[in-house]
């Protein structure tokens, strides 16, 4: 993370940082010049030529994350969201059909039913609990889209038996969002996925002031990816790079930091009656805790909480009365969040409709006894209903 997308020493000398380079023009000294660049862009290689192909900064950017995903190659985007959308778009065709995970970020559901399908892209949704994946592979089955830990219900995919699943089935493809990991305690592209998709708007820029998002391919998908990011106009800008880059060089410092203040609130957590249980695969009592110790060097700082309470009003009062943690979307800042997000509407495999309230945090780099003592006066003044 300190080292890898610096730039060289010219004349002696060098910046620590690479410099932020903005362009569209790129001014050659010949058309020679020109061409051989040209060349160099069109086979894949980082050739600045033109500002939506990549100037030196997204380069620096694209060079960090390749190694931090242990990839071939990294293509960038404007978001997360829109990396997803480049896969969907660069490696799925009409006629094909590709399982999803059921815990998958929801805007992806979107993405999929109404834009996906009417290209005629069809979809099945797979519980991350299914034991017998190959059963929903059809012919026509050309991508296993999943994302590990799941979205707000936390269980982990074994991306191994995923991996070694479709590689029965020939050109299969298998992406990962790798957001949660963000490349830091996991890396699907060595457990036997094709493409791993990051949204670094969470914990590699870590500062919650950028979008964006990566993929990262393996020599055998590279070309396509990379090919599907020219052909679209795909591109990051290079001012979102260098703070991306910025926060990067510090996540190997704040990742374990988060982790550990959120094991000791989701421990605290776990013990009050108005608990029914926490969603996290670092906890002892996770049911994926086996294998997240066997497959995970570390964890983020995000988990659900799910409430004995479902009183839509007294869950509402509880958020609403944190004084530490702020109510939003994203995570993977340096503040904490809460969230509330009542997914049994948009499962469509699990059953989550008798469950309890679930209430997603994000915890940042405050004390956590601050924290501990923010959720506890919280739901107390809300009242939550308890064992
Ligand atoms: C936030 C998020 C995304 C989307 O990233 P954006 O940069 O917000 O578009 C994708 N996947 C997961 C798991 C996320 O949490």
């Amino acid at each position: 993370m300190v080292h890898g997308g610096r730039p060289g020493y010219s004349d002696g000398r060098r910046p620590v940082n690479p410099p932020l380079v903005r362009a569209s023009t790129v001014d050659f000294s010949s058309v020679a010049e020109m061409k051989e660049a040209q060349r160099l862009g069109a086979s894949g290689e980082q050739a600045f030529t033109y500002g939506i192909h990549g100037t030196p900064t997204t380069f620096a950017l694209e060079s960090l994350i390749t190694e931090l995903e242990g990839g071939a190659g990294t293509c960038l985007y404007s978001s997360g969201l829109e990396a997803i959308s480049a896969v969907f778009l660069g490696f799925l065709r009409p006629g094909d059909h590709l399982l999803v995970v059921d815990t998958v970020y929801s805007p992806v559901r979107r993405l999929l039913d109404r834009f996906l399908a009417e290209r005629d892209i069809q979809y099945d949704f797979y519980s991350p609990r299914e034991a017998d994946l190959g059963r929903l592979i059809r012919k026509e089955t050309r991508m296993i889209y999943t994302e590990t830990p799941g979205s707000v219900s936390m269980e982990l995919q074994d991306i191994d038996a995923i991996a070694q699943l479709a590689r029965q089935h020939g050109e299969m493809i298998v992406a990962c969002d790798n957001t949660w990991a963000s490349g830091y305690c996991f890396r699907p592209l060595e457990h036997g996925a094709d493409l791993s998709i990051v949204a670094g708007t969470k914990y590699l820029s870590g500062h919650s002031d950028v979008m964006i998002g990566s993929v990262t391919a393996t020599e055998q998908r590279y070309s396509t990816l990379h090919s599907t990011h020219e052909l679209l106009g795909f591109s990051a800008s290079p001012d979102d790079c260098a703070l991306t880059l910025r926060g990067a060089r510090t996540l190997h410092i704040r990742y374990p930091a988060h982790a550990e203040r959120a094991l000791q609130v989701a421990q605290w957590l776990e013990g009050h009656d108005a608990v029914v249980a926490v969603h996290y695969p670092a906890l002892p009592s996770s049911p994926d805790h086996p294998l997240w110790l066997s497959q995970y060097e570390g964890a983020a700082g995000l988990f659900t909480m799910e409430l004995y309470d479902v009183d839509t009003q007294r869950v509402t009062s509880f958020l609403d009365q944190l004084k530490l943690f702020g109510r939003g979307a994203s995570w993977g800042g340096f503040e904490s969040l809460a969230l509330p997000c009542p997914i049994a509407e948009s499962r469509c495999v699990d059953d989550w409709e008798k469950r309890g309230a679930l209430v997603r945090l994000h915890i940042g780099l405050e004390d956590p006894l601050d924290l501990i003592n923010d959720l506890a006066q919280a739901l107390a003044a809300a009242g939550c209903r308890t064992r």
